[in-house]
């Protein structure tokens, strides 16, 4: 008897999680493309950096000190955070955030002291494996666009449509100027960049944009129709 034959579409449609992955350094545009693209198809937004800068911002909470190089006691204590702390992911308006004790501090991720640590805390092996679990567990809540730095990397290596978005620096550390921001991002994105694990590299079966010089609708039109095409949406 002949074996069944599937078609590629209908068997993708059965294996591939239901995600669209963005990632990039910072000020590549990543997180205003990836809120559009959720809001343009109807899935759900997932911004993993901020997950990072929430335990980031816990771990100081706590009196943790998170200067680099970290020593291994102040390690073990942010892992031991992982455990004892009662995180969970919630929907809000279409995204997904993660809530410490039923709050999300979104004011304060974005302060600068978190900026300054949350790429010392985001090198550690067991934090990575503890965010990657529950950035993998959000497919529970429907189809995705999650933004980071290694999502399409190893978060969701089988995702059917993975950007990475560049520009390049000058004008990327214009962006941040323009937002009042300090000058840790290059710093950031160089130790996100050298890190060992789930390093800021663009998965070789990913979109590459480069935005430099376009309108935020320029390339938010280039990305729509690359999901679009893929997609069949
Ligand atoms: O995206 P955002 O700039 O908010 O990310 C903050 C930091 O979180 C990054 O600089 C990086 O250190 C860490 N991060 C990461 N992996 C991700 C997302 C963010 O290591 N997937």
């Amino acid at each position: 008897m002949p074996a069944p034959s599937f078609s590629k579409s209908s068997t993708d449609r059965l294996t591939l999680p239901q995600v669209i992955t963005v990632d990039g350094p910072s000020a590549s545009g990543k997180g205003t493309l990836s809120r559009r693209l959720a809001k343009e198809f109807g899935y759900i937004y997932i911004d993993s950096g901020a997950m990072y800068r929430t335990l980031a911002w816990w771990a100081l909470r706590q009196g943790i000190s998170l200067e680099p190089p970290l020593p291994a006691a102040a390690e073990a204590e942010v892992v031991g955070l992982l455990r004892r702390w009662k995180a969970e992911m919630r929907l809000v308006d279409g995204q997904g955030w993660l809530h410490v004790e039923g709050y999300f501090p979104a004011t304060e991720i974005r302060e600068n002291a978190v900026e300054h640590a949350v790429p010392v805390i985001a090198q550690i092996s067991k934090v990575r494996d503890w965010m990657v679990a529950r950035q993998r567990d959000c497919v529970r809540l429907g189809p995705l666009v999650m933004e980071g730095r290694d999502i399409g990397t190893v978060v969701f290596p089988l995702a059917p449509v993975k950007f990475f978005l560049e520009a390049d620096e000058e004008e990327r550390q214009k962006r941040i100027e323009g937002r009042g921001g300090n000058t840790s991002a290059a710093r950031r994105d160089h130790m996100d960049s050298t890190r060992k694990k789930g390093a800021l590299i663009p998965a070789l079966d990913s979109i590459r944009v480069n935005n430099t010089g376009q309108t935020p609708d320029e390339t938010f039109a280039i990305l729509r129709d690359h999901v679009r095409s893929r997609l069949g949406l």
